[in-house]
């Protein structure tokens, strides 16, 4: 098991913080709340390479967290050496759209009830931080974690002008929880997300529930790195103050 105590005191000592006492977390959505990445991927893999784009399930999981249309334009500059057309690139952020949405619902992620509803009996902050626009896995937070999230809190694609690893949607969230960093943790599970976590200084746990390897959020930035949410709930009498 990891030394958490020493993490968290080599996290307070680079940011010069004058502690780190986590009374807020921030969850990420996709991959952490919801077990949607595999819709994500398809989704994205079919359109994209329905149009002649190169593109695969690990450059779906690499690029998670950014905004749709940059995901575009990443697959199309990568490939044509030029940016894709504003029209033509919502015409494909939407047909990936509208095949995420043919696949059904998302599942929950396993143990995700569980860890927010140990959160909430600790009396700890929460909120959501996505960049995702999809409105029905969104609208899905408050019929699976009833009470959980308050609506006004959670950030989206609509808060924010710039997607992962731009720091915004994570200040963001802290500013409506009205939290400062140190007082705070983010869970993500995915490199870019990681980034933009940490470009916001917060203290930043990841779950691998994804195809990559540890490693790659760690390269990342992530402060641990988790197996599973279980794994970080069972970790929560160190973590949490
Ligand atoms: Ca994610």
């Amino acid at each position: 098991m990891q030394n958490i105590a020493a993490i968290k005191k080599r996290f307070v000592e680079t940011h010069k913080y004058p502690s780190l006492r986590i009374n807020a977390v921030l969850f990420d959505m996709d991959g952490v709340l919801f077990d949607s990445m595999p819709f994500h991927a398809k989704a994205w893999v079919d359109a994209l390479n329905a149009i002649g784009l190169n593109f695969t399930e690990r450059d779906v999981y690499l690029n998670e967290g950014s905004r749709g249309s940059e995901t575009v334009q990443t697959a199309y500059t990568r490939q044509f050496g030029h940016t894709c057309p504003e029209e033509e690139e919502v015409q494909i952020y939407k047909e990936k759209s509208r095949i995420f949405e043919s696949l059904g619902e998302p599942p929950v992620m396993p143990g995700a009830k569980e860890m927010v509803s140990a959160l909430m009996h600790r009396g700890v902050k929460r909120t959501v931080v996505t960049g995702s626009g999809e409105k029905s896995t969104i609208k899905k937070l408050q019929t699976t974690f009833p009470n959980a999230f308050a609506p006004k809190d959670i950030v989206t694609a609509y808060d924010t002008k710039k997607g992962k690893p731009n720091p915004e949607c994570y200040l963001k969230g802290l500013e409506k929880l009205n939290m400062p960093a140190h007082y705070s943790m983010v869970v993500e599970n995915a490199p870019l997300g990681v980034m933009a976590a940490k470009n916001a200084g917060i203290f930043t746990v990841a779950v691998n529930t994804g195809i990559l390897t540890d490693d790659d959020l760690r390269q990342a930035g992530a402060d641990i790195v988790f197996k599973d949410l279980i794994e970080l709930k069972n970790a929560f009498d160190e973590l949490i103050d």
